[in-house]
């Protein structure tokens, strides 16, 4: 890292040198630049089944879903939502849909009913793919209007099956592709509010999977041969952009897992010489702790990718210790900066000393700077302050909300994260504290603000605020401080049931704090500093 002054800010970049990034390429034309040179080896293994997919085939396929989709009615920049544990048909909707200009939105399909009918409208998506055993959530979407295609052989009335569409003939006009065009539109809180869709273009996925994987030092992070854990969920953006499309970029094989179970993953690593395990740490805590280790070979795994969430130090070394042969390292992500903000550079191909507990060096190409909250000062190193970041990779900005941009993105280009860290001499970033609502359960995101305006439709409460309580499995779990109405005796259960029957288990309320009232700065807003305070101190009332 270099620390340069711009306009009096302190600016930290990557010790490695800015790469050449191809840009102005559709990403699939970029993720399949090279594909010549290993077209006919294996891309995919569909976990479950061992069925394996070459490249040239999810090429070949993709290409026809793109037509497939294209006979449906699917347009250049409509929206095509996934529905789907992982699975091959994840990669090759998502390649389909942007080599026909259509952009990508993906849902988990734990999601409850409600949560699957805001997104799918939020985001106007034209057609849903998933499998028969999810029909039921959507019947109300298929009733207005969206397209429903099953993977599965099951077929709903009303549905169509999926493998019709790569019956089609390969796509015939290809479409004009503009870089800023949105591909990737996964939905995110940020760091105030409701789920929101983070508009990922072109050019900005082009630029993270360069940042992470292209250039002088292409090992950086992994390499043709490695075998990469997809066990992570594909509907998020970590697995979409750093798993998925970082390995098809260097023809590198993805083990897909659709769920965790650790002997079972544990099996696979063996059986499918994995090299690569992307992780995060309630993954890592399984592996730690998992009494089967010893009977496995677990020796291919060259690196052990944490990321989504903190890593503690203990955790780090109890995993190091495990894995000998590996290098462990962190990443650090958000989804709304493309996602990749920071790696270990212990992955490099002459790797860098890291410390335990860093969560990576700035990526290249790209500028961050760590700024006091207060002041609004850019800040030296070894101070604490927001981390914010600048280049290519990033959003264009949240999916019709430009209120909630403008107070992310500011009139420089510098996405503020709403995490707290510090640079220290070494140019490792550490996280600290975290500024913005978001809770994050073992690396997924509960936003309070949806839990509260939830919360509050109840007749029984009066007020509500939700902030994060430390738990040891899960990182973090969501916890509400309710006012009850008067003369209500509403119990803590009624209000975690209130809640369970409307939203994914994530987001479940684990505990209920009754309280007179709920702190508030004159202008309305929680204090949830004080909450989180309260939480700590122990005085919950
Ligand atoms: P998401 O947008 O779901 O990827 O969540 C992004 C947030 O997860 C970040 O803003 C951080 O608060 C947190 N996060 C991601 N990676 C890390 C990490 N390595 N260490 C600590 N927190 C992380």
């Amino acid at each position: 890292i270099t620390d340069e002054k711009q306009n009096d800010d302190v600016i930290f970049r990557s010790k490695l040198p800015d790469i050449y990034i191809p840009n102005h390429l559709p990403l699939h034309d970029y993720i399949f630049e090279n594909i010549s040179e290993f077209a006919s080896k294996p891309c995919l293994i569909n976990g479950p089944t061992g069925e394996v997919y070459s490249y040239a085939e999810v090429q070949a396929t993709s290409r026809k879903i793109g037509a497939g989709l294209r006979k449906l009615g699917v347009k250049q920049h409509d929206v095509v939502m996934l529905l789907l544990p992982n699975s091959p048909e994840v990669v090759l909707t998502f390649l389909a849909a942007s080599f026909i200009g259509a952009t990508t939105t993906s849902a988990n399909p734990f999601f409850t009913p409600a949560e699957i009918t805001k997104q799918a409208k939020a985001s106007a998506a034209k057609l849903i793919v998933t499998q028969s055993q999810y029909v039921g959530k959507i019947k109300n979407l298929q009733n207005d209007g969206v397209l429903v295609v099953v993977t599965d052989d099951v077929v709903p009335e009303g549905c169509l099956r999926f493998s019709e569409l790569t019956q089609s003939e390969d796509i015939q006009v290809n479409t004009e592709i503009s870089p800023e065009d949105v591909v990737a539109l996964p939905y995110s809180s940020g760091t105030t509010g409701l789920p929101k869709g983070v508009m990922l273009t072109h050019k900005g996925l082009v630029t993270s999977v360069a940042q992470q994987v292209d250039g002088e030092n292409p090992n950086l992070y992994f390499h043709r041969d490695d075998v990469i854990l997809c066990v992570l969920p594909m509907f998020h953006i970590y697995a979409l952009n750093s798993i998925m499309l970082c390995s098809l970029r260097v023809g590198a094989t993805i083990l897909i897992m659709p769920k965790f179970e650790i002997s079972l993953l544990l099996e696979q690593i063996q059986r499918c010489k994995v090299t690569v395990a992307m992780v995060v740490p309630p993954i890592v805590l399984a592996i730690a702790k998992s009494p089967d280790m010893e009977k496995y070979d677990l020796s291919s795994v060259r690196i052990i990718k944490s990321g989504a969430a903190p890593l503690g130090k203990e955790l780090e070394d109890a995993i190091s210790a495990k894995f000998p042969n590996a290098k462990l390292g962190q990443g650090y992500g958000m989804t709304e900066a493309g996602p990749v903000l920071a790696m270990s550079l212990g992955f490099a191909k002459e790797p860098f000393p890291v410390k335990s507990g860093a969560c990576g060096t700035v990526v290249r190409n790209a500028e961050m700077k760590i700024v006091d909250p207060d002041t609004g000062d850019s800040l030296p190193r070894n101070k604490s302050g927001e981390i914010c970041i600048r280049g290519r990779q990033i959003m264009k900005g949240y999916l019709n909300d430009p209120m909630a941009t403008a107070s992310t993105i500011d009139k420089d280009g510098w996405l503020h994260t709403g995490d707290v860290g510090f640079i220290d001499d070494n140019d490792e970033l550490f996280i600290v504290d975290r500024l913005k609502e978001l809770i994050k359960y073992k690396g997924f995101q509960v936003a309070p603000a949806e839990l509260e305006s939830l919360l509050i439709t109840h007749p029984e409460i009066n007020d509500v605020a939700v902030v994060a309580m430390k738990e040891e499995d899960a990182g973090e779990v969501p916890v509400a401080f309710v006012v009850r109405s008067k003369d209500s005796n509403i119990s803590e259960d009624e209000i975690k049931q209130f809640v369970s029957k409307q939203v994914v288990f994530y987001k479940r309320i684990n505990k209920v704090f009754f309280t007179d009232s709920i702190p508030k700065a004159p202008s309305g807003k929680i204090l949830r500093k004080d909450l989180r305070a309260r939480l700590a101190n122990g005085l919950m009332n």
